[in-house]
């Protein structure tokens, strides 16, 4: 997507610093003209195009636009003038190029635009009019449209586990079957407010329904008629919201030394697996790992050898494991895995190839200094809550460390 842009304007240094700033952030090839008169091979061969609007690109833009190409606009002129002739044309967005941020806008759009392939938005009405006006819309910002007839046929789509993953909703109130107030609780009550923004579009004269709307779990409202402007901010507001939450969740369940998840990510995955596993009468393992001895380790090599130790087993213990096994680090020297669908006999046969794998790899230190790590292992299989099997867990390692550590102990 984007693989060639093309600028089209007449002031070389913003054109040099677009074309700089585009680059450096998106793996695309971005050309930059005066104007038309430079020579072009083929104008239709680029996926967006970057225009100064002003009597010479009219045609231009209105070709590029015809063809489906993606165009922003760049003007000087801030008047209500310029503005409507922008918005007569079918363009992705523009930008008033009067300040030192206006590069800065231009390629935070282009990269909204390249990242937006990536978005799949439902669009539930029951009048094909407004589908078919907001499937235009969206597909000018380059998303993905679902469209449905009413709650029900949506609701449907989402819980279709083919069916493709939708990043955002936009719901009419009134339809047959089921309409917008009743599926917004039926999402609600299966997806949070960044697994699967809702946004309310209607055109209902009652003035409590936006709270209604609101208190149900919708993430924004627009009333219908709609500006095209504002129904596409609020859109881009509310996933990058969305996304703004999954990267902070993603930074809270991941442990920043090793890279692996952490206990906050445990619990919230650990607690679905083993229920599912209860529920299918599968047995499922956990094992509590500690490291032997390494309080000495810290002690004679200092805590910068003691990080890469650390490091150092969490890869090693990785490449012994199933992609379906959950490995976290639990606190300072303990790793936690829970191997789901696994049998004890089978998790103690893991656990000890994970003992003897970190045993015989030892962190190099230097060209001649390796320095080898042990680590000790308890196994629980008997399916309880995941408090109770982390202790059982835990009581076992113990006795693996008081029989004499680098063991795995199991007394299921
Ligand atoms: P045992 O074999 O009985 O487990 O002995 P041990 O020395 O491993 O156990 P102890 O609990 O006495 O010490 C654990 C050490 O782990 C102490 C602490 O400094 C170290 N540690 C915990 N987290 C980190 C970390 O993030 N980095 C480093 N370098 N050390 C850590
Ligand atoms: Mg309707
Ligand atoms: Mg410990
Ligand atoms: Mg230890």
């Amino acid at each position: 997507m984007f693989k060639k842009i093309l600028i089209i304007d007449d002031d070389a240094r913003f054109n040099f610093s677009l074309q700089k700033n585009i680059e450096t952030s998106l793996e695309t090839d971005v050309s930059a003209v005066k104007d038309l008169d430079e020579k072009i091979e083929d104008l239709l061969e680029y996926d967006l195009y970057i225009i100064r609007l002003d009597d010479k690109t009219v045609d231009i833009i209105t070709k590029l636009t015809d063809e489906d190409k993606f165009v922003i606009l760049i003007t000087k002129q801030d008047n209500k003038e310029t503005r409507e002739k922008i918005l007569s044309y079918n363009v992705s967005d523009y930008v008033v190029t009067n300040s030192r941020a206006s590069v800065d806008f231009v390629s935070k759009i282009v990269k909204r635009l390249y990242s937006n392939s990536k978005k799949t938005i439902l669009i539930v009405d029951d009048s094909k009019l407004v589908l078919t006006q907001m499937s235009i819309l969206l597909s000018s910002q380059n998303m993905h449209v679902v469209q449905c007839s009413d709650g029900e046929e949506a609701w449907k789509h989402l819980e279709n586990s083919n069916s493709k993953k939708i990043d955002l909703v936009i719901t009419d109130y009134e339809m047959p079957k089921l309409n917008g107030y009743e599926l917004v609780k039926m999402i609600r009550a299966k997806y949070s407010f960044e697994e699967l923004p809702l946004l309310v579009v209607s055109g209902s004269e009652d003035t409590y329904m936006i709270s209604r709307f609101l208190k149900v779990g919708a993430n924004d409202y627009i009333t219908k008629p709609f500006i095209n402007e504002e129904f596409m901010s609020r859109i881009n507001n509310s996933l990058l919201i969305a996304d703004m939450f999954k990267k902070i969740k993603g930074m809270a369940m991941t442990d920043q030394l090793t890279g692996l998840h952490n206990r906050l990510y445990f619990y919230e995955a650990g607690v679905k697996v083993l229920e599912n596993a209860s529920r299918a009468g599968q047995h499922s393992s956990i094992a509590m790992i500690d490291i032997d001895d390494f309080k000495s380790v810290n002690d004679t090599y200092g805590h910068e050898v003691g990080d890469k130790a650390l490091i150092h087993i969490a890869n090693t213990i990785k490449k012994v494991l199933r992609r379906s096994d959950i490995f976290v680090r639990f606190g300072g020297e303990e790793f936690v895995i829970l191997l789901p669908n696994c049998p004890n006999k089978q998790a103690i046969k893991v656990m000890q190839k994970v003992c003897k794998s970190v045993a015989k790899t030892p962190l190099e230190l230097n060209s001649d200094k390796n320095l080898r790590i042990t680590i000790s292992i308890g196994v629980t299989s008997i399916l309880k809550d995941v408090d109770a099997m982390l202790e059982t867990a835990d009581k076992y390692m113990y006795e693996a460390k008081k029989s004499g550590k680098n063991r795995v102990v199991s007394k299921d």
